[in-house]
């Protein structure tokens, strides 16, 4: 599904503007690096904007260029208000729905403003004036880009900007291997390179900054892998207890649901991660081929995502949530083996 009516929109565009640029909640490297991307390039054009996280996000994303520039909500709460109510124009960056911002969606849905929805997930919502959206497309950065390059052909992007577009494109695709990345997204990360984002570097700050305590927690979320070879699925949980005991700090557990998907023949991953202050449990689901997690994940865990990565939680215990994910899996026997 793709829709594009971004016309008429460059027009009111300029240094008098006043515009927010969001994303959704536990922002991720696409989330991240499409909202700096388009701050970045919109200073570039001497348009000032003021970036918006609902709540903080992990360190392995604290390099990225201007991430300083940004308010987060969870801290930052009359602040990012105040922004966002003397805002003209709202950027709402790879996410489609307001409930994805937390707390800030009602406010959100409350304001005059004009709003721009740039995003990749399934079944968009009808919020936005301005849409460039795209469901086949990987990453929302690939969007922003096509949004820069295609209304103003004529500025050349930053290497900052490039860094930011590299880093959510190359998150979003598990570097490059998804089946969503194409030749066009090759080419696109050849004029990133070639515009000065630094691949190698990207690469450590992202995947080689780990600390010693994320190698112990993955060591017992492996431990608590369970496989369902009936079902062909594999599943990991954390408890908050294991979170603790090996000093968690957000984004830790980024990535570890793919652990499951490596495994041969396994074709639906998921991690339950049981989060006590919330009182929810938070669950990522991955799958390969046909699978299809949004719908899954949209029906069982209040979520969505995309047909292969979804994401979405469980008001009920750790225990139940395990116990009630075995006995849902059964409905799905046809789908996956
Ligand atoms: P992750 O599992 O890495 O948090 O997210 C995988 C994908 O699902 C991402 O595209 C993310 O935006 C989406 N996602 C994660 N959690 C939720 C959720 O609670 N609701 C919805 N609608 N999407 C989610
Ligand atoms: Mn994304």
């Amino acid at each position: 599904m793709r829709k594009e009516t971004l016309e008429g929109l460059k027009d009111q565009l300029n240094p008098t503007s006043k515009i927010s640029i969001i994303s959704h909640k536990n922002p991720d490297g696409d989330a991240l690096g499409s909202s700096l991307a388009l701050h970045l390039f919109l200073k570039q054009l001497e348009i000032p904007s003021q970036v918006i996280m609902p709540n903080n996000y992990p360190d392995f994303l604290k390099w990225l260029p201007n991430n300083q520039d940004i308010l987060c909500y969870d801290s930052k709460e009359a602040e990012c208000k105040a922004a966002l109510e003397a805002s003209d124009f709202i950027f709402t960056l790879d996410f489609n729905h307001l409930n994805r911002v937390g707390s800030l969606g009602d406010f959100l849905k409350d304001l005059e403003a004009t709003f721009v929805m740039i995003d990749h997930h399934q079944e968009p919502s009808d919020y936005a004036n301005y849409m460039l959206v795209d469901t086949q497309i990987a990453s929302t950065c690939e969007l922003v880009y096509e949004f820069i390059t295609s209304q103003y052909p004529s500025t050349s992007l930053s290497a900052d900007v490039g860094s930011c577009l590299y880093t959510g494109i190359m998150t979003d695709t598990g570097s490059f291997r998804f089946p969503s990345t194409t030749s066009k997204t090759h080419r696109i990360i050849a004029n990133l390179i070639d515009a000065g984002a630094n691949n190698s570097q990207i690469h450590q700050h992202i995947y080689d900054s780990n600390n010693i305590s994320r190698l112990h927690l993955l060591g017992v979320a492996l431990n608590n892998l369970k496989v369902i070879e009936e079902f062909n699925t594999a599943y990991i949980y954390l408890s908050q207890e294991d979170l603790n005991s090996n000093d968690f700090r957000k984004g830790d557990t980024e990535g570890f649901v793919n652990y499951g998907l490596s495994i041969k023949g396994i074709k639906f991953a998921v991690i339950f991660i049981e989060h006590k202050a919330e009182n929810i449990i938070k669950i990522s689901l991955r799958s390969i081929g046909d699978f299809n997690v949004n719908a899954f994940a949209r029906k069982h865990f209040s979520g969505g995502g995309h047909n292969n990565a979804a994401g979405g939680k469980s008001d009920l215990d750790l225990k139940s949530t395990l116990a009630e994910f075995e006995t849902t899996l059964k409905h799905y026997k046809d789908d996956l083996s």
